[in-house]
């Protein structure tokens, strides 16, 4: 019987033991949560907020689009603002940042004027989960299977990592060794053998349903800014070109932009420079013309500490109300 209880004792320890790690660690939105706080927020706040999908991705889950607006239903002429996040599953504040950010337009409207403002005059986009497959999966890339031989013995060629799979420098890949993106699913395995994240850029450009939606999106819209949200590299503004060396025409803009949301969140500005090949940040500002910016929001991954996530929404709504209230001035001033 003694050595029955001692067995017991040491199956039952290991989960005392984890059950105490995981006390008071913070709570990622999943994606069915988000799914039905988008739900209660439109039930309550319909007047300025709708959601739709604009497609399913391989594991069958939507691509949600939230709109916040006056008169949501109808297309006014007013700028439009796209905010992305989470095209890295595992970048989980991205995603957590932007729905925050939603319900926090959604609760304040009524109540205060400069939110009202901005919102009566600006339409704006969120796809809050560009790869809610890799959420769910807690993986940096999406779930496609690749097709490729040893898939299952090594499940890191799983799945192409969507922020590599826009149609700008798609073609200019290097071999593994020398740049951050792989021509084959096979070069993820020797990059996180040395310790590198994934990196396959798919088959062709939007060979993914995820950026296939966004490109059909961006296409049907007029997007004049957008900010594309990301942790891994600390806290950094990044704008164009990350996959040349080259300058944009409009650095002295997006200088200007980066300086303005630095001076309110804080953090370093840089332009990408020759960071990564088929990034949508360059795409749309290449294809589109989009005053486009990635914001990367922290060093860690997905902290497991509530300050550091509040922290990052703290820092980040007013220098998200910024970008807003910049689209509006471009839009009555396109030189500016
Ligand atoms: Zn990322």
């Amino acid at each position: 019987m003694k050595f029955a209880w001692s067995v017991l004792l040491i199956l039952l320890l290991p989960q005392c033991f984890s059950i105490g790690i995981h006390h008071g660690v913070y709570h990622y939105y999943s994606y069915n949560e988000m799914v039905n706080l988008l739900n209660e927020l439109k039930e309550k706040h319909g007047k300025i907020m709708e959601y739709y999908s604009i497609g399913k991705t391989y594991g069958g889950r939507d691509i949600m689009v939230i709109k916040i607006s006056d008169n949501v239903s109808i297309d006014e002429n007013e700028p439009e603002i796209l905010f992305t996040a989470a095209h890295h599953g595992n970048e989980k504040p991205s995603y957590q940042f932007l729905l925050k950010f939603i319900q926090y337009l959604c609760n304040e409207y009524d109540k205060n004027v400069t939110i009202k403002h901005a919102v009566d005059n600006a339409e704006i986009f969120f796809i809050p989960m560009v790869n809610p497959d890799g959420v769910e999966n807690n993986t940096r890339k999406n779930m496609e299977p690749n097709n490729c031989i040893g898939e299952n013995i090594f499940s890191v060629m799983r799945g192409v990592n969507l922020n590599r799979n826009y149609d700008i420098g798609w073609d200019e890949w290097k071999p593994w060794y020398f740049t951050t993106t792989t021509a084959t699913p096979y070069g993820d395995v020797l990059l996180s053998m040395l310790g590198y994240p994934p990196e396959y850029r798919g088959e062709k450009p939007f060979s993914e349903n995820e950026t296939k939606a966004i490109k059909i999106f961006v296409e049907n819209r007029h997007i004049i800014l957008a900010a594309d949200f990301h942790t891994g590299a600390g806290k950094i503004i990044f704008y164009p070109y990350g996959y040349t060396n080259r300058k944009p025409k409009d650095e002295a803009t997006f200088i200007s932009i980066a300086e303005n949301v630095s001076a309110i969140n804080g953090y370093a500005f840089s332009e990408a420079g020759k960071a990564a090949t088929g990034m949508e940040m360059d795409w749309l500002y290449d294809k589109h013309g989009v005053y486009a910016i990635i914001i990367e929001i922290s060093r860690e991954i997905a902290p497991q500490e509530e300050n550091k996530v509040e922290e990052i929404v703290r820092e980040n709504i007013p220098a998200c109300m910024y970008l807003i209230n910049r689209a509006n001035e471009f839009m009555k001033s396109p030189s500016l």
